[in-house]
């Protein structure tokens, strides 16, 4: 402490003055207390008061003019100087240092607030830090897992556009295909209007026996039945085309587990004729309702196997074949009626010229219906020949295949029969 340093020659009869009001209040105003600098005061023992002055009276006038000039503060400040160069740090137990001392503490107990305020902050600018980390930590890791997920994202539009593509391109193929499978019926039977038709020329050729051609219309009545996927396959074989006329309840018991459905499908696909033989068949003159119940009953029959057979294959069928035979059904329904109810339902109708005589109760072997095949058809002039047979005899299928090839040999070919036919208005049954 600056003003506590030992003052040279200080007066002995100066004696310490009781801390007043004033003094207080100076000390009071300054903060710190260790700024408190008293005035100098001035040298006793200077040079020029050394000289002449030497007797008692000029002693006690300088002393008290030299009283006069010191100020109350200065002589407590020297009072406090003395006591601490005697007691040393004994300032404490002065009235007057002791505020002193108070203040110190004070300042010191506010620098110690002071450093636990800032040790506190501190540990919340630590506490932040370490939020503000760990917050970092976060964003990075999220912003990674972003960057895998929008990398995964893109990856996956990627593949979802090329897929999208692939897609487009799959429906613009489809959308061709459907436009094709659309026109596909109209295209079918314009390309089988070609086809009656040039048979028909051929047809009215040999008619002028202008051709050395024969046409046989082989026909299969009542089925589908057990042996049509046999027939079909050896027709597929050996590129001969055939007529079925197609009655869905004929020999029902008989037919087995076909799928008649898939049968018609297919003789449709391999260029075959499908016809209508009436739903029912029963032709009876007993129980049937073909001829018996009257015309419309006869219609219905026939409507109902027409629906059929173009829901399964696709073309309306044009030709019907009476179960029984025309002249069967003339007998027991007025011809005019019959052949008027089938016109309205866009049909013409045809019989036979030959017949293999097939049926339940001669049950013909192979041979025989060979043998009646072949040599009926050589009696058939012009030789556009109608054979009738039946698809659920066993028998039939293996008559037909010895037949074929020795009526290949005579001449004939195979052909579908369609209503454009010259056979349609000029077929007359020779056997039966
Ligand atoms: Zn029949």
């Amino acid at each position: 402490m600056e003003n506590n340093r030992p003052e040279t020659g200080p007066a002995p009869d100066m004696e310490p003055v009781p801390e007043t009001e004033e003094t207080a209040e100076v000390r009071t105003s300054t903060e710190e207390p260790v700024s408190v600098t008293p005035e100098e005061p001035e040298q006793t023992n200077a040079p020029h008061e050394k000289t002449p002055h030497s007797d008692k009276t000029h002693r006690k006038k300088h002393r008290r003019r030299k009283r006069r000039k010191e100020s109350p503060v200065l002589g407590i400040i020297n009072a406090v100087l003395l006591l601490l160069v005697g007691l040393g740090l004994a300032g404490c137990a002065y009235t007057g240092y002791r505020y002193i001392t108070f203040s110190t503490e004070s300042y010191d107990a506010q620098i110690t607030e002071m450093k636990a305020q800032t040790e506190s902050v501190r540990t919340d600018m630590e506490n932040l830090q370490r939020k503000l980390n760990e917050q970092d930590e976060q964003m990075r890791a999220d912003l990674h897992q972003t960057g895998e997920k929008g990398a995964a994202a893109a990856d996956a539009l990627s593949a979802a556009q090329t897929a999208n593509e692939q897609l487009l391109s799959r429906n613009n193929e489809l959308k061709t295909r459907v436009g094709f499978l659309e026109n596909i019926r109209e295209n079918a039977v314009a390309l089988r209007e070609e086809y009656a038709g040039k048979i028909r020329k051929l047809e009215d050729k040999i008619v002028a026996g202008e051709s050395s051609v024969k046409i046989c219309y082989w026909s299969f009545d009542d089925g589908p039945g057990q042996m049509t996927g046999a027939i079909l396959d050896y027709c597929e074989e050996n590129g001969i085309y055939v007529t079925f006329f197609t009655s869905r309840e004929a020999n029902e018991t008989g037919r087995g587990d076909v799928d008649e459905p898939a049968l018609m499908r297919r003789e449709t696909m391999l260029g075959h004729s499908v016809q209508n033989h009436s739903n029912s068949h029963q032709y009876s003159k007993i129980a049937g309702n073909l001829y018996t119940r009257g015309i419309d009953s006869f219609k219905e029959q026939v409507r109902i196997q027409d629906d059929w057979i173009l829901e399964n294959t696709g073309f309306k069928a044009d030709i019907f074949r009476f179960p029984g035979g025309s002249a069967w059904a003339y007998n027991l329904i007025p011809k005019e009626q019959l052949l008027g109810a089938l016109e309205e339902l866009g049909y013409c109708h045809i019989d036979w010229t030959c017949d293999v005589m097939d049926n339940l109760h001669s049950n013909p072997d192979a041979g025989t219906v060979y043998a009646r095949a072949t040599w009926q058809s050589k009696q058939i002039d012009p030789p556009i020949v109608v054979m009738l047979s039946h698809d659920w005899n066993m028998n039939t299928y293996y008559g037909f295949m010895r037949a074929v090839p020795a009526l290949k040999e005579q001449g004939f070919i195979f052909l579908p029969l369609f209503s454009q036919s010259w056979a349609i208005d000029n077929t007359v049954i020779r056997f039966s």
